[in-house]
């Protein structure tokens, strides 16, 4: 019989792993590998040359799909969403005529206590967004020079998202978390220079305002000869997020101090001093350390609201993905009905408030209450349903290490 060799590189069959054979031909396992990786280059090659295409989604459709997984916070909501959408509408303008109408990017920055949404805002947006999106963290960054990380790698995270294509990248958008963590000490930067807070402060403008960067690919400072990839920030949009706790009082001094005319035009019209987030200003981010130029890049401020008991009491059942809906999900696949009484989801509500845990502690709380069933049932095939109330949920939370933390 025949020698049997690869018809593309002419290798014995015995010399190769692999060998596939055709009508009239044959290829090897090295050919089949070589064949594979032109096909990639060649997918590669045309995705960076095609200009990205989007379905314009309309601020409303936005929120209607926001709405399904993040409560309240319509505040919040309404000004992301009308940037996205004036963001996805700035990519789409004709920049043809000189004269023209351009429309500037306007970066957002949002003050919220922690656990209020402001990350899962971010992230639950992105699943729609059809333009790369990446979260940043600001206490990580540091001026350029001290240990930690240059701003540019960001826009690192960001080509990793747009699977490295240039230009999808700088149509992106930027989620930076804890933009309050680097905010100047002091209102007066005369007294104490704060150096790491204000330089990072510094090292970011330039990234909002819009400019070209040069950023390592592979992120940090571990791969000096990495070569280095050109992105143009100024289509990228960035949204800024941050607890800035404390600044109700800054808040509270600004509204006190209003001139008269300001209290008598809203006459009737009570601060609400619960939620003193709700008034915030550029003025009281300033008082609070952000340098002036940076807030000038930020030109769109939004707060989200604290969450109240009703509030945690939504989170906790109504969105899609709704933790109850979890855990009745885990049981109903080992065949357990699992039925949380209203007793038993206010007992965990209250838990949450009286712990100081707001969302986040939610799922602490049910992991506390549920684990021991989640343990044993599995192996139990008798038990067919397990009630969540009152008496159980307290039952469990006893035992539970909670008991041993100090009420915050
Ligand atoms: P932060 O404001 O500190 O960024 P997160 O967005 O990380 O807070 O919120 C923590 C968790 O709490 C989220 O992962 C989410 O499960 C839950 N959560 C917080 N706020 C809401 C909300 N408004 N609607 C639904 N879930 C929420």
């Amino acid at each position: 019989m025949a020698q049997v060799t690869c018809s593309f590189c002419g290798r014995n069959k015995k010399d190769v792993d692999l060998m596939v054979s055709g009508i009239s031909a044959h290829i090897c396992n090295f050919c089949i590998d070589q064949a594979y990786q032109i096909l990639g280059e060649e997918e590669k090659s045309k995705k960076t040359t095609k200009s990205p295409k989007f379905k314009l989604k309309k601020p409303k459709e936005l929120t209607e799909y926001l709405n399904q997984y993040v409560i309240g916070q319509y505040d919040a909501k309404k000004v992301l969403t009308v940037a996205v959408y004036n963001h996805y509408k700035r990519l789409l303008q004709k920049n043809t005529d000189e004269d023209e109408v351009k429309i500037e990017k306007s970066n957002i920055i949002m003050v919220g206590d922690t656990g209020t949404g402001k990350t899962y805002l971010a992230k639950t947006l992105a699943r729609v967004l059809e333009v790369p999106f990446c979260i940043a963290d600001a206490t990580v960054l540091t001026e350029a020079g001290y240990v930690g990380e240059d701003v540019e790698s960001i826009l690192t995270r960001l080509l990793q998202a747009a699977d490295y294509n240039v230009e999808a990248a700088e149509r992106g958008i930027v989620y930076i978390d804890e933009i309050d963590k680097i905010a100047r000490k002091s209102d007066n930067p005369s007294i104490t220079r704060d150096v790491s807070g204000e330089g990072v402060q510094q090292a970011l403008l330039k990234l909002l305002e819009g400019t070209v960067v040069n950023v390592p690919p592979q992120g940090g400072r571990k791969h000096p000869d990495q070569k280095m990839i050109a992105v143009n920030t100024e289509n990228i949009l960035f949204v800024c997020g941050g607890a800035f706790d404390g600044i109700g009082r800054h808040i509270a001094r600004r509204l006190n101090t209003q001139p008269l005319g300001f209290n008598k035009s809203k006459e009737g019209q009570q601060v609400d001093r619960q939620n003193l987030l709700q008034y915030v200003t550029a003025q009281d981010l300033k008082s609070f350390g952000l340098i002036p130029e940076l807030i000038g890049r930020l030109p769109v401020v939004t707060h989200l609201d604290p969450l109240d008991k009703a509030a945690l009491k939504s989170i906790l059942t109504e969105p899609k993905n709704a933790l109850t809906k979890q855990y009745i999900k885990l049981m109903a696949m080992e065949g357990v009905n699992l039925v949380f009484e209203e007793s038993g989801i206010d007992y965990i509500v209250d838990k949450a408030v009286e712990y100081n845990l707001g969302a986040r502690g939610l799922r602490s709380i049910c992991e506390a209450i549920i684990t021991d069933a989640m343990y044993e049932l599995p192996s139990d095939d008798s038990v067919k349903e397990l009630v969540i109330d009152v008496k159980y949920a307290k039952g469990q939370f006893d035992k539970s290490k909670f008991k041993k933390l100090q009420v915050a």
